[in-house]
């Protein structure tokens, strides 16, 4: 699996000074556009409130009176290769994510390597699953080639052939999404409860927003998945 961030607001403060007569250097990118569209519902410049008065501040309330529209003005892009096709059925799933996914229509599915669920990997099954990919590859390129030869167009030799291929085939994709849903995202997938390779993403994901954007994503525990303490306490 290989996530990268790839776009991310940036805040043009020159921009939002001209709108507003108000500057303030410490807007950052993505979480100060936040702050400043929150600030800008009650014109609240000054920062008056000590636990309000820098971002991080500003942020945690609004996270905790779940004020998440204001989230919704910054997003980040992510570039995501290697991953399953069960990882794509799942992530889709999240209705405000914007999706440019690989077709296996226009691009060729030979050559592709399987994607290991982490429960497998270091086990015996990690060599059957190679085998019953190697094998289900076998069988696209036999059926791909027999169906070019008499006389399939390209695209319609490769939509057929892909039938006999398994959720192991990696795909890749160009997924934007804004914070807030970013947050829904990470609520359902980083945690205990969901399938172990959405959460792998889901802690990729964490890493970078919270790189992009601290005060977004400052409630969540990049060592401990959601659920994570009660595993624990029913596990002691
Ligand atoms: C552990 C786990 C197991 C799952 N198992 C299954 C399964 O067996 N079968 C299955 O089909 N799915 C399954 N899912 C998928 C799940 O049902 C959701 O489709 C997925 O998690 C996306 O969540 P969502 O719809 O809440 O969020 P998103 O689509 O990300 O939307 C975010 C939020 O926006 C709001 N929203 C979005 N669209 C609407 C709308 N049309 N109307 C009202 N409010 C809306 C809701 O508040 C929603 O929570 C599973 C998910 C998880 C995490």
């Amino acid at each position: 699996m290989q996530v990268n961030l790839i776009a991310y607001t940036k805040f043009n403060k020159d921009a939002f000074e001209y709108a507003t007569g108000f500057r303030s250097e410490a807007f950052s990118d993505a979480d100060g556009l936040a702050e400043a569209a929150g600030r800008a519902c009650y014109q609240a410049w000054e920062r008056k409130n000590p636990a309000t008065a820098d971002t991080m501040g500003y942020l945690a309330n609004i996270i905790d009176h779940q004020h998440f529209s204001v989230l919704e003005h910054s997003s980040a892009t992510f570039y995501i290769t290697d991953v399953s096709r069960s990882l794509l059925a799942e992530l889709t799933r999240h209705r405000h994510l914007s999706f440019s996914v690989e077709s296996q229509r226009y691009v060729d599915q030979a050559d592709r390597e399987a994607v290991i669920p982490p429960a497998l990997r270091g086990l015996a099954a990690t060599s059957l699953l190679v085998f019953a990919h190697q094998e289900a590859v076998h069988n696209y390129r036999m059926v791909r080639d027999s169906l070019e030869e008499s006389g399939v167009p390209r695209k319609q030799a490769r939509e057929a052939a892909r039938a006999f291929l398994l959720n192991s085939q990696p795909v890749s994709m160009v997924v934007t999404g804004n914070m807030r849903a970013w947050r829904e995202v990470l609520t359902k997938r980083y945690h205990m409860a969901a399938d172990a390779e959405i959460r792998e993403l889901a802690r990729e994901l964490l890493i970078w927003l919270r790189a992009t954007a601290p005060g977004s994503f400052q409630d969540f525990d990049l060592d401990n998945p959601i659920g994570n303490e009660e595993v624990r306490r029913a596990a002691a």
